[in-house]
């Protein structure tokens, strides 16, 4: 994706395992290896499906910062 990820579009970088296929490779983007996790996005050990709760945190971050 040379142009960077479309906002609500799945990367086409995660394999079936929703694993990043460029992790750890010097290819993968810049910003993706300066998002920190936090736990603002990944919710704390409280949460009974931690994924779940992430998911909808970085759906609601793709929405807001997504171009006009
Ligand atoms: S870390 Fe970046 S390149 Fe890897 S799957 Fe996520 S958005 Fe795609």
């Amino acid at each position: 994706m040379p142009s960077g990820k479309p906002a609500g579009m799945r990367c086409i970088q995660l394999d079936n395992e929703n694993r990043c296929m460029l992790f750890g490779k010097p290819e993968r983007p810049a910003f993706c290896g300066s998002l920190q996790p936090s736990i603002a996005m990944c919710g704390d050990e409280s949460l009974e499906n931690p994924r779940e709760y992430a998911i909808a945190w970085l759906t609601q971050l793709e929405a807001a910062t997504k171009p006009a």
